[in-house]
């Protein structure tokens, strides 16, 4: 699995750091999300898309 993010759509909800703070954080100053770990293990690979799925404004992209 492979994950990134497009920040210019990122309306710096927080939803994705707060399911998977593993894998997702937030820019101090603006909220806006960070990856911080790229290809996460399998064993958060559910919550990963599931945490793309919720993003309310479609900002994570997950690729196998
Ligand atoms: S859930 Fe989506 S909009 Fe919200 S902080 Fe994460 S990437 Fe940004």
């Amino acid at each position: 699995m492979h994950v990134s993010v497009d920040p210019e759509k990122c309306c710096s909800s927080g939803l994705c750091a707060l399911s998977v703070p593993e894998v997702f954080g937030q820019d101090e100053r603006e909220c806006v999300v960070l990856v911080l770990t790229f290809e996460p293990p399998a064993a958060l690979h559910d919550r990963v898309r599931a945490a793309a799925r919720r993003c309310p404004t479609g900002t994570i992209e997950v690729r196998d």
